[in-house]
């Protein structure tokens, strides 16, 4: 069976299309240049060179116009949607919610017109679109985000204050945006559809990258937010605030069983293996006792400050449809560390 993957040069989308691969499925991956073919060759191909013949590349400059994906349908079983802007230039709000929600009605409505074969499209939310406070919190402890919640507040926001709005909550609302659209349109076209939808809600997701930047600076946001954090002097307020995230690898793995388990079909994925604070994960990489561990280059921070977290994204329901088991925090967290240490 051959899988169409939006955004395939992304640091996520990477992982999906090399476990297709290992797993003996065929791939279409859609970039939006042919540059970005050329990197993408280099890195799968020429590495693995058996995959070569069952790796193909589409290129799709904008994914929002009508149409766009007619051609790259085609021929597929299924469908991972990955593109999304992360991060944009100007404050305007439309820079990420355009591209998000009329990327994936694009793409839906060509699934609809010209993808006969598709029985599954796996589109990436964001575990932000599950932050809601609408719902009072009915157990003590830890604030729990669970599948049931929409990020609301971020579309009221963004309606409210617009450009200014923080970039965060953009984006919350660009996701949120794009995955009710997306749940929308199924139940639409219901009559008309051969497939159906689930989405995948990831936390700040970190682990080895299998992209080739030359630095551990120039990586996708979220990568780069858990390098600044780790190697920034941070003030203790941040250091004792809660991280929830996930390995890459875990990611890739949801994407994969969301496509071929039955039950996942018209559900929602919370997808987060941790919940921590930023002080245990530097903790875990002084215990890795990691060669970049240093005052100068790897502050240590305050091993004393308390570790209890505010919130977290309930998994059980990742754990037992999707089947996933999550990596340990010290496993990621060392395998992070160590790509950063081979990219110098
Ligand atoms: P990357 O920045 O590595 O990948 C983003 C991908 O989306 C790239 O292929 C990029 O293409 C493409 N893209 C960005 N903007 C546009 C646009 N305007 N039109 C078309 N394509 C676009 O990030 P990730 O791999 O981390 O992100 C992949 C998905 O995962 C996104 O949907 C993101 O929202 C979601 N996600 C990520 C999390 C994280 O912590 N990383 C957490 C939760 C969700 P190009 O290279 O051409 O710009």
């Amino acid at each position: 069976p051959k899988v169409l993957v939006t955004g395939a040069n992304g640091y996520i989308a990477m992982w999906i299309v090399r476990l297709l691969l290992e797993k003996g499925y065929a791939v279409r991956g859609a970039v939006r240049s042919e540059e970005k073919v050329a990197a993408l060759t280099d890195a799968f191909g020429k590495v693995h060179s058996e995959w070569s013949d069952r790796l193909e590349w589409a290129v799709v400059p904008d994914i929002t116009k009508d149409g766009a994906f007619d051609e790259s349908v085609k021929g597929v079983e299924a469908i991972v949607h990955t593109a999304a802007p992360l991060d944009t230039t100007t404050d305007d709000p439309d820079e990420y919610i355009k591209p998000s929600v009329n990327g994936t009605l694009s793409l839906l409505t060509s699934a609809l017109k010209h993808g006969s074969g598709v029985k599954r499209v796996a589109i990436t939310s964001s575990c932000t679109a599950a932050v809601t406070f609408k719902t009072p919190q009915a157990e003590p402890g830890p604030l729990p985000f669970r599948e049931t919640g929409w990020a609301e507040e971020a579309i009221e926001t963004v309606k409210k204050d617009g450009a200014k709005t923080p970039d965060s909550i953009k984006y919350r609302a660009a996701k949120t945006l794009a995955e009710r659209a997306a749940f929308d349109f199924v139940e639409k076209n219901k009559d008309k559809l051969s497939w159906d939808i689930s989405t995948l809600l990831p936390s700040v997701v970190i682990g080895p990258n299998l992209g080739a930047p030359k630095s551990p600076e120039v990586l996708n946001a979220s990568l780069n937010r858990f390098y600044r954090s780790l190697f920034t002097n941070e003030p203790e307020e941040f250091l004792k605030s809660t991280i929830c995230s996930v390995d890459v690898r875990d990611v890739a793995q949801a994407h994969l069983s969301s496509l071929v388990k039955e039950a996942a079909g018209g559900q929602r994925f919370l997808v987060s293996g941790h919940a921590t604070t930023w002080q245990r994960i530097r903790d875990v990489a002084y215990d890795i006792n990691h060669v970049w561990y240093s005052d100068e280059i790897l502050p240590r921070g305050n091993p004393d400050l308390p570790r209890d977290i505010v919130y977290f994204f309930d998994n059980n329901k990742s754990r037992d449809v999707l089947g996933i088991e999550y990596e340990s925090l010290e496993k990621t967290v060392g395998d992070t560390m160590a790509d950063f240490e081979g990219r110098g």
